[in-house]
């Protein structure tokens, strides 16, 4: 199935994100807890890809056992910064090959270590390129690219960042996903600037639920999100009990969710960061709001 059909379908949903392995030798636990995820039945599963390629193959690998095993629909990333076109196109037909609907197409960091190495066999700048690249190769894929309601950090500011998204989506980006957000507000200051500049398909806003005080310091990094002080509060007080800490950081992502799904959006996409655990916590609490249609 494809995502943009879920998402066309106006039922409240959720979405989840899970990462492959890095290494063969937990493939088996990281496959058993990204199939728990999916028996838990949410809209579409969502299967991220190391950047230079490094965890290509269990991408793959992953994505293909979550449709076989419960049928839900997988969204492969594929990233291509540092990738020559031919590795690219190879990476395409095995997504082919392995019945892929769903691709988000990224760009993937610049890491320091990217950065020094030669760029002479790089054949992609910006995402945008790849997903020119996939509507060549394919156009029955879905294709899903990211956007960033606080700036993506290399942008000199929000409007050249919304400029070169509607680039992405007028090349072929089906929907977008946003980085993760801990303050709503943000995110529909954002879409009112996107719709403003004439982005018009649909944005899956991504919540990271922090379930431990240690995440918070890596979520900002990696992220550059804004904390509200709201969180923090909880972070400070909660923080020294895991057991306390990871249920107000559940309860802090459903209240995130419910307010989204109050204003209009209809699918929410969770960074599940491979923990069933937190996963099924969020769906028991919205059990009497998923999968109806509240516009009807
Ligand atoms: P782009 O859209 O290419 O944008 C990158 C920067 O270049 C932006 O600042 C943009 O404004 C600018 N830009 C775009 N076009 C032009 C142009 N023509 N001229 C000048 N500037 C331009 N990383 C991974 O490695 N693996 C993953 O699986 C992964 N999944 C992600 C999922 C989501 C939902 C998000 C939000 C991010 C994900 N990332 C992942 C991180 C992503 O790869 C990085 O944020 C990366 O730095 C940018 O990727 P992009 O696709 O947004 O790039």
């Amino acid at each position: 199935m494809k995502i943009i059909d879920i998402l066309n379908d106006h039922k409240m949903s959720l979405s989840f994100e899970v990462f492959p392995p890095k290494k063969e030798t937990s493939f088996e636990s990281v496959q058993a807890a990204t199939l728990e995820i999916a028996g838990y039945k949410p809209s579409f599963m969502s299967v991220t890809y190391g950047a230079g390629g490094g965890t290509s193959k269990y991408t793959l690998e992953i994505a293909k056992s979550i449709m076989r095993s419960h049928g839900v629909p997988t969204l492969a990333h594929l990233t291509c910064v540092s990738s020559s076109r031919e590795t690219v196109r190879h990476q395409i037909a095995l997504m082919k090959e392995a019945g892929i609907k769903n691709v988000m197409a990224l760009r993937g960091d610049l890491t320091p270590e990217l950065e020094k190495t030669d760029r002479s066999g790089w054949d992609y700048q910006y995402a945008i390129q790849l997903i020119r690249e996939l509507r060549e190769t394919d156009n029955d894929f879905c294709i899903g690219a990211a956007c960033y309601p606080e700036i993506h950090p290399e942008s000199p500011d929000q409007k050249e960042d919304i400029r070169h998204l509607k680039e992405k989506t007028d090349a072929g980006a089906d929907f977008l996903t946003t980085q993760m957000v801990f303050d709503n507000n943000l995110f529909f200051n954002f879409m009112y600037k996107l719709r403003e500049a004439g982005v018009t398909v649909p944005v899956i806003p991504g919540i990271m639920p922090i379930t431990n005080a240690n995440q918070v310091e890596r979520a900002i990094k990696l992220s550059g999100s804004f904390m509200p002080q709201r969180f923090k509060s909880i972070v400070d007080y909660f923080g020294h009990d895991p057991a306390s800490m990871k249920q107000a950081g559940i309860a802090y992502a459903t209240d995130q969710i419910i307010d989204l799904y109050a204003n209009g959006i209809t699918n929410v996409h969770v960074y599940s960061m491979n923990k069933p655990d937190v996963a099924k916590a969020i769906m028991d609490n919205l059990s009497d709001i998923l999968g109806k249609d509240f516009d009807r």
